[in-house]
């Protein structure tokens, strides 16, 4: 399934440069677990506002402030190195104006931003980002990438005092299902399993999917060997209706979570734009990465970086290998590496600039993506021979991948992220540091 990546332009009116202090991973403090509880207090905190706009400009409108429960992130990896997404924030300290916590992310509005509806109308899509409480008063920061610089700007600031009466507690805990736990949450990968379109009377058949799903992660590298520090936990709440609907076919479902194929009008792009729902369901797990999965068997689904991904639980084809998939998009941005037929041009990912995915370069900076791993012999762009194998391959920069034919280029000639097979070795690395910061 497609991934749609995002873009946001540069004619927002909340553009500033960065003056605070951030510290780097390399700067960190020796005692970090201190430092952690120096300025947390172990819990989780949720910030949900509207992103709004057109396809020209956005804006953010503040919803509520939710505290929820345990902090299941990494306790030392407080600020993402990863310059993935094409939106981050960032909570300031306001007694010392440090950054004590950053993260990156995509969302599904700024895909909207891409269509021609986006041209001729606004629209708002509810959006919310966790990170783990503050004990004194702060500051949280928004930031979108410009669409022809693909420089950060700032979009929007909030304060935030920690004693407001406003702030508001978790909403109804539901039933969380152990499918997998590899290690504590502290160190772990924690992601949750969601279910839409189960009825009360399909719990077993939802958890069937997520032992499905659990198996499917598994079984390809690197997941397999990292399984010892990877969580997987499932929700439990069923939906009054079964199914998803398909509103090009007339159909609509009063499901749980609003999950729906025809997304930004594309029939097997199945997601929802009701995320806050999503996040009220999600905390009732300690969890860092969402996946939705559903009741249909109609082949869709999509993932999101940093915001969720989704799969048909019911689909009897390639069921696992799209899960993983979809999970390489939403746990960390990987970049889809086919090819469309013809497609020469894209909007998603324009001529002379960078793409921020680790699997995908354009050598306007290739520093620090597969470069290290290339052998001073192989010839750049690298081909294969007809009719060879696997084992005949080498790592290079195969032409072709971000649904274009020319002009950007693959690590390895085939990827979970091209074919459904298993990882390419620079995926496979990629998740590897990916992981070894999240369960720091
Ligand atoms: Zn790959």
């Amino acid at each position: 399934m497609k991934k749609r990546t995002l873009f946001i332009l540069a004619t927002a009116t909340l553009i500033s440069c960065n003056t605070s202090k951030e510290l780097t991973s390399t700067q960190q403090p020796c005692d970090e677990k201190e430092r952690y509880n120096e300025f947390f207090t172990g819990n989780t905190m949720r910030f949900d506002f509207h992103h709004a706009g057109d396809s020209k400009q956005e804006f953010y409108y503040f919803d509520k402030v939710i505290r929820e429960g345990e902090w299941a992130g990494s306790r030392v990896s407080l600020i993402n190195p990863f310059d993935y997404g094409e939106q981050k924030f960032k909570i300031i300290d306001k007694a010392t104006g440090e950054v004590i916590y950053k993260n990156n992310y995509c969302t599904l509005f700024n895909e909207w931003q891409t269509t021609p509806e986006a041209n001729v109308t606004s629209r708002s899509f509810p959006e919310g980002v966790i990170f783990p409480e503050p004990i004194k008063d702060f500051s949280i920061e928004f930031y979108a990438r410009n669409k022809q610089t693909k420089e950060w700007e700032k979009r929007y600031t909030q304060d935030i005092c920690v004693s407001d009466y406003n702030i508001a507690p978790q909403k109804a805990q539901h039933e969380c299902i152990d499918i997998h736990i590899g290690g504590d949450i502290a160190h772990s990968l924690d992601i949750v399993l969601l279910p839409d379109g189960f009825t009360a009377e399909e719990k077993e058949k939802f958890l069937g999917s997520c032992r499905m799903w659990s198996d499917a992660l598994f079984s390809y590298a690197p997941f397999t060997e990292n399984a010892h520090r990877i969580n997987i936990r499932a929700v439990w709440a069923a939906s009054k209706v079964r199914g998803v609907s398909k509103p090009g076919i007339g159909k609509w479902v009063d499901n749980l979570l609003g999950t729906r194929f025809y997304t930004l009008n594309s029939e097997r792009y199945q997601m929802t734009e009701e995320f806050q729902k999503v996040r009220d369901i999600a905390a009732s797990a300690p969890y860092e990465s969402i996946f939705i999965l559903t009741n249909t068997d109609k082949y869709g689904g999509g993932g999101i970086y940093n915001f969720y991904g989704l799969g048909s639980a019911g689909n009897t084809g390639r069921t696992g290998e799209v899960y993983v998939h979809e999970f390489g998009h939403s746990l960390m941005g990987l970049g889809d590496e086919y090819i469309e037929v013809g497609n020469t041009v894209s909007a998603l990912y324009p001529a002379g600039k960078e793409p921020w995915e680790a699997n995908l370069t354009r050598f306007v900076n290739f520093k620090g993506k597969w470069e290290d791993m290339i052998a001073a012999d192989t010839p750049i762009p690298s081909t294969i021979t007809e009719g060879s194998t696997e084992k005949d391959w080498v790592i290079g920069a195969y032409e072709g991948g971000a649904y274009l034919e020319k002009g950007i280029y693959r690590g390895w000639p085939e990827c979970m992220m091209k074919a459904l097979t298993d990882f390419c070795p620079i995926c496979q690395r990629a998740i590897i540091h990916y992981l070894d910061y999240i369960c720091k």
